[in-house]
């Protein structure tokens, strides 16, 4: 009997923890004192996500290759955020980076790695040009790898941080774009996963966030190329209907709340995934091809 009411106060000893967590009021700003710098944020979806970031409370070091947009951008953001002009592809710049939110702010909590280009080499693997591969895995894996590195020896010091990565569906599936591209990003899945352990024992969540088609400067200068004469609205509309949910499509602020949820102590246990933001289509499209195999043989 001793023992059973030694284990039910136990039990009840962390019953107040569970419900405090259940009902914690962490929820209206989620990034509270917080300081994160994220690259290719003077547009889309780094844009997008920094002014999230800056409506939970945080400070954000907007950095970009970018100088006028990115000022422009920081403007508009208000007093919490300040541009840096950053070239992933040069280690310096990243570490500057890095240095520079530690002694502006004091600390680094998020290091989201987003800048990235599309590749307008040839479809064909044949007419692949290696000087555009080398080029594009420089600014789209490269720069990934240095801002993980970079960001780390900060946190590593202090025990925590939270790093995230975007990736794309592309790198999940193969054939939905060009595939250097595809690469750059299967990549970018990869190294998350394969930087989880030694960040993990050391403090640190990464995660990847894998987006779907959204009609940025990025997409919609790519899409140009290969629909001229078809108007910005229209490549949007075209985009947005290539959408498998019913009733929704894909926006940068779709992005947004996955980078936040990821970034706030509602994922304080999430480490080493990969969130697709794509509204079912990799699940269903590779479900239907299975289909298609089965009705075929
Ligand atoms: P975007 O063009 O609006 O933003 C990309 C930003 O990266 C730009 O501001 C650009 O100046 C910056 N940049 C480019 N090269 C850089 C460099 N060397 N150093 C620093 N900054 C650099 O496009 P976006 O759609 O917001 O793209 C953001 C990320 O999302 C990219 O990694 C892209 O691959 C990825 N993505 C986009 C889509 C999409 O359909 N838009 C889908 C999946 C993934």
């Amino acid at each position: 009997r001793i023992r059973s009411r030694i284990i039910s106060s136990t039990w009840r000893s962390l019953l107040p923890q569970i419900s405090s967590n259940k009902f914690s009021t962490h929820s209206e700003r989620k990034l509270e004192g917080k300081v994160a710098v994220i690259t290719g944020a003077a547009s889309g979806i780094g844009k997008e996500s920094a002014a999230k970031f800056i409506s939970h409370g945080a400070k954000v070091i907007v950095a970009d290759i970018h100088r006028q947009l990115g000022q422009q951008t920081a403007s508009e953001l208000g007093d919490n955020a300040t541009f840096v002009p950053c070239d992933v592809t040069k280690e310096s710049d990243v570490s500057d980076l890095v240095d520079f939110a530690i002694s502006k702010h004091g600390q680094l909590d998020i290091m989201y790695n987003n800048a990235g280009v599309a590749c307008r080499t040839p479809l064909s693997i044949v007419d692949i040009d290696l000087a555009q591969f080398d080029r594009v895995m420089a600014i789209n894996v490269r720069g990934v790898m240095a801002g993980i590195k970079h960001a780390a020896r900060v946190m590593i010091p202090r025990g925590s941080g939270c790093i995230l990565c975007t990736g794309s569906v592309t790198g999940v599936m193969g054939g939905l774009a060009q595939p250097t591209y595809s690469t750059t990003k299967s990549c970018v899945i990869g190294i998350v996963r394969s930087m989880t352990a030694q960040l993990c024992k050391n403090g640190i969540r990464i995660n990847c966030i894998s987006p779907f088609a959204i009609p940025t400067a990025f997409s919609l200068d790519e899409m140009r190329e290969y629909f001229p004469g078809v108007v910005p609205e229209d490549l949007t509309k075209m985009l947005h209907n290539t959408s498998e949910l019913k009733g929704a499509y894909c926006e940068p602020i779709d992005v947004a709340n996955a980078a936040l949820f990821l970034a706030s102590e509602d994922a304080k246990f999430i480490s080493g995934q990969n969130l697709v933001v794509d509204g079912g289509f990799t699940s269903f499209k590779s479900l239907n091809l299975s289909q298609q195999v089965q009705e075929r043989s």
